[in-house]
């Protein structure tokens, strides 16, 4: 048994931050599933963020800041889109995403089977239902015609560089989707590498929103990319070769 401290709820820091607010029902269900993954992290490695505040900040309000402009809208006219959570380790951003989307449907992809393994695990044991499990390589996926091209969104956090998280990404999303990339700081440099081969991928760069954790006041930057154009078939390359020769 691990003991689970409460999270904080925070509504004023939510509303501030996203002009948005978790309704009770979701307050529960994020706390449950601070709970779950405190528990699933003894037998597997999942995060080593676990202290209330901090699993709040860095999991929960990180993983929807993302997507700011959906938590905007309201979600009774919301359409249902699918999304892919590529690299999602111990469930984020996916599993935040699923819980407060639940008209969605999120496809949780992590190459360590043992990771995926729990998140079924959990996701069943917490009655979440519009998830689904991919315990794949993203370069192996994106060539697999029931998943290239057939995502609204791909989500992509602390997996890698952009230019190869670009690769990973654009090869599942649907023409006229979104590839949105999580990073801490962002430079110019960076953004050059990242425009100089998105044209390669059939990508384009939307925009990047900048945003300030409401705790810490932490940098972080949401790359968007939008498909505009079919991904050659030569993409993904190889498993391992886009982590260790990105593009550019
Ligand atoms: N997105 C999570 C986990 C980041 S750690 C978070 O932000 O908390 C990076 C994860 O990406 C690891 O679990 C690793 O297994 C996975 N990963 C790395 N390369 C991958 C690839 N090519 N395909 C699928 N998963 C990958």
């Amino acid at each position: 048994m691990v003991q689970t401290m409460d999270l904080p709820d925070l509504p004023e820091q939510w509303q501030a931050s996203l002009q948005w607010q978790p309704t009770p029902t979701q307050a529960q269900q994020f706390q449950a599933l601070y709970a779950a993954i405190l528990a699933a992290n003894l037998e597997v490695n999942l995060t080593r963020i676990t202290s209330p505040e901090e699993f709040w900040e860095k999991h929960l309000w990180d993983s929807l800041q993302g997507l700011a402009p959906w938590l905007r809208e309201p979600m009774a006219s919301g359409e249902s889109l699918r999304v892919v959570d590529i690299g999602t380790g111990g469930g984020f951003p996916g599993l935040p995403v699923a819980l407060v989307f639940d008209h969605w449907w999120v496809a949780l992809m992590d190459a360590t089977r043992k990771k995926i393994a729990a998140l079924e695990r959990m996701s069943q044991r917490l009655g979440i239902a519009n998830v689904s499990f991919l315990p794949e390589r993203a370069e192996q996926v994106g060539h697999q015609p029931v998943h290239r091209e057939a995502y609204d969104l791909a989500l992509l956090r602390a997996v890698g560089s952009a230019n190869t998280c670009a690769e990973y990404a654009l090869p599942l999303v649907k023409l006229g989707g979104q590839a949105i990339l999580y990073r801490g700081q962002w430079s110019a440099e960076e953004e050059a590498r990242l425009v100089g081969i998105l044209p390669r991928l059939g990508g384009d760069l939307l925009e990047v929103r900048a945003i300030t954790t409401p705790l810490t006041q932490a940098a972080r930057h949401n790359v968007i990319l939008t498909k505009v154009n079919p991904t050659p078939d030569q993409f993904p390359r190889l498993p391992g070769i886009p982590a260790k020769s990105p593009l550019g």
